[in-house]
């Protein structure tokens, strides 16, 4: 591989093989890939967050990015629901 520019020259950004038309492989340099989006309570994945790069998130609507609730995108419906119940629980008391 050929020297590139230093900026390139870190983990931090993927390497993605590619065959040039005139059969050489070259390197392109791209963003990694997101992970999963978790839970910030449980650790589960969360639904309806879409996985993506920031450039192809820029082209979604909100609605489209994470539900559309308090807590949505952050917390699971499941851990929600239960934070709701016991603050409701708390006022009764
Ligand atoms: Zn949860």
């Amino acid at each position: 591989m050929h020297m590139v520019r230093p900026g390139l020259r870190v983990r931090s950004i993927r390497r993605v093989y590619r065959r040039a038309p005139s059969g050489r492989v070259v390197i392109h340099f791209e963003e990694k890939r997101p992970g999963k989006p978790i839970c910030s309570n449980c650790g589960k994945p969360l639904g309806g967050v879409p996985k993506l790069k920031h450039v192809e998130l820029r082209k979604l609507s909100k609605s489209k990015k994470r539900p559309n609730r308090p807590y949505g995108g952050t917390l699971c419906s499941t851990c929600l629901s239960r934070l709701i119940t016991r603050a409701v629980l708390r006022e009764a008391h």
